[in-house]
């Protein structure tokens, strides 16, 4: 019996998730578990191998069938040909790892493997936020800032499949130093790290622990961040402009290359996007094509954390939007 579902599965630095999607995007049913992103390289391959027989077992329990196609979206640079990651920021271990070739080995069948935030955007385009457009730019904000580029209708995927790493264009030429070796990136400014660091930039960074913004265990926390500026805390309402103003900076850019009718933002520094809109708008108008800026709407993404399964379950079944040119 073909199966009635497609596996998809979303690897963050902490987190894994893995779901069973309907071929017209629901999620069926969600298992979560650790990415055991410390692990060695290949029992990181193991952790996401066991997740997926798992969920295959629940749905056999379900009488699901077995799945049609399996996605597994994980964070990159990573060539999507070839299924090698090069140098995943959050898996130490992973380098030039063959990860599509061991997951099919240990599977027994073909299996796509895509970068997490292209897997996000083609979520958006599936069955989220940007439903209905065919150009269009998603960023996502957490703990890094990534990208991913739908140009009429195809995802952007460049020579090797690592193109938009829109977190790394640079938006200040002398700005603060990123883990991706340049300088002033809008990944600085504009991810959760980026706050703190336009939070510290302010007061210090004594103060800065000093009880405030911060979460239950004690760090740095975005969510409180947001929490401050809507009660008008002066510190936290100034950090969202100045990164508002960089990631407008950015998005006049990403208008002026791609043209996109609609920009999707998602993560955790999402939440604040009524904070930074005002400064973002200005930036992006004083900087982008008019008649480009006056076309194009800016919304938050629309399914959260379920953004990358979805879109790794599409990456599986749809191969012409992801096929080389
Ligand atoms: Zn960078």
């Amino acid at each position: 019996m073909p199966g009635r579902y497609i596996i998809g599965l979303d690897m963050g630095g902490t987190n894994l998730r893995c779901a069973a999607v309907s071929p017209a995007g629901r999620v069926l049913f969600l298992e979560r578990g650790a990415a055991r992103a410390d692990s060695a390289a290949s029992a990181v391959a193991d952790n996401i191998v066991r997740q997926i027989k798992s969920l295959q077992t629940e749905a056999r329990r379900r009488a699901m069938g077995s799945p049609r196609a399996i996605g597994v979206a994980v964070p990159g640079p990573l060539n999507v040909y070839s299924g090698v990651v090069m140098a995943a920021p959050h898996v130490a271990a992973w380098r030039a790892f063959p990860l599509r070739a061991r997951l099919e080995t240990a599977l027994g069948r073909r299996v796509v493997v895509e970068n997490d935030a292209n897997a996000w955007a083609l979520g958006e385009y599936w069955r989220g936020a940007a439903r209905g457009y065919r150009n269009v730019v998603l960023l996502t904000l957490g703990t890094g800032v990534g990208g991913g580029v739908i140009v009429d209708g195809r995802l952007l995927h460049g020579k090797s499949g690592m193109a938009a790493e829109l977190g790394h264009v640079v938006v200040e030429p002398q700005g603060l130093p990123c883990d991706c070796g340049s300088r002033g990136c809008l990944e600085s400014y504009a991810s959760a790290s980026g706050m703190r660091n336009l939070v510290v930039g302010q007061i210090g960074k004594r103060r800065a622990y000093q009880g405030r913004y911060l979460d239950a265990e004690g760090n740095f926390s975005v969510r409180a961040l947001t929490d401050a500026a809507r009660n008008r805390d002066r510190v936290a309402l100034r950090a969202f402009e100045v990164a508002g103003r960089y990631l407008g900076i950015a998005i006049a850019s990403f208008l002026n290359i791609f043209n996109p009718e609609l920009v999707v933002i998602g993560g955790g520094v999402a939440g604040a996007l009524r904070f930074m809109r005002p400064a973002m708008t200005a930036e992006m108008r004083a900087r982008a094509f008019s008649a480009m800026a006056a076309e194009v709407r800016i919304v938050r993404a629309a399914l959260g954390p379920l953004g990358g399964v979805v879109g790794a379950a599409y990456a599986a079944m749809h191969p012409e939007v992801r096929k080389r040119a």
